[in-house]
């Protein structure tokens, strides 16, 4: 069992009643989180988790899913919703993360966030949220040309933090090294078995020819391993952030 709970950022001493596990177990029922992650944990948890200021008020509550009433996407926004909230419900008790995958501006970070924030909020679970280009320009920085390494200071906290979400999965220029780097961030979280929930704008059918698939961003290899270690979660639909503009416009004409 762990002896302290792992934050990412924060190594916090251990609870007396869960000896830093998190979990109380409790006769014939099974377990549930333990009181010290709720109380004073659950401010330093959600500060540790870096969920982005401009995604910080995204919550499952508030996000509408969007088209006609029966409509396709419709039907993906709201099964994309189900599956946000059946992780966030059943969490410890999952094996695979999520990857949302579909066009800018159908709610793929806002479902990320949402699920991020009410893991540490209703769970007390330590969660690590990263843009993955930012991530990899950190791990980039802090490599040093002597040791030829990057610090772990950056890596640690994302390969101990119980959920990571890895944001534009794909967006970076897949250079050798990008590739290298985000496979041994990836296997390190599935040799762990560790849920990781992925965005990505990278489709495995592209609708549109000659548009750039999830595989030729990422690779065959590690697409494949993203297909076993996640849900595939497809969100369709128009990008709400035009839809807000429009109707700012109306408003105002
Ligand atoms: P994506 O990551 O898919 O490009 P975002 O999550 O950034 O899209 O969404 C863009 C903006 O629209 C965000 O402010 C988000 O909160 C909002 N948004 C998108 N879809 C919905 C929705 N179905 N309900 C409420 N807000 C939404
Ligand atoms: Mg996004």
């Amino acid at each position: 069992m762990r002896m302290t709970v792992e934050t990412g950022h924060l190594q916090l001493a251990p609870c007396a009643v869960c000896s830093g596990s998190g979990w109380e177990v409790v006769e014939g029922k099974g377990i549930r989180p333990c009181a010290c992650r709720l109380t004073e944990r659950r401010d330093q948890l959600l500060e540790a988790a870096r969920i982005p200021r401009r995604y910080e008020n995204c919550s499952l509550e508030n996000y509408h899913p969007q088209g006609m009433g029966s409509g396709k996407h419709f039907v993906a926004q709201a099964r994309a919703l189900v599956d946000a909230k059946h992780l966030v419900d059943e969490f410890p008790g999952i094996e695979i993360g999520l990857l949302f995958m579909g066009p800018c501006g159908v709610g793929k970070t806002h479902l990320a966030s949402a699920i991020t924030h009410a893991l540490v909020t209703r769970k007390g679970v330590s969660c690590l949220f990263y843009d993955f280009r930012d991530l990899l320009k950190e791990i980039q920085d802090s490599y040093n040309p002597v040791s030829k390494s990057s610090e772990l200071r950056v890596l640690r906290p994302v390969y101990d933090t119980e959920v990571l979400v890895l944001d534009e999965l794909g967006a970076s220029k897949p250079t050798d090294w990008v590739r290298d780097t985000m496979t041994q961030i990836i296997n390190n979280r599935y040799n762990d078995k560790k849920i990781t929930i992925f965005t990505t704008n990278y489709l495995d059918d592209p609708q549109n020819p000659g548009e750039e698939t999830l595989s030729d961003r990422v690779g065959v290899r590690l697409r494949s391993r993203l297909h076993e270690m996640c849900k595939i979660v497809q969100v369709t639909g128009d990008d709400y952030r035009e839809k807000i503009k429009d109707n700012r416009g109306r408003k105002f004409s």
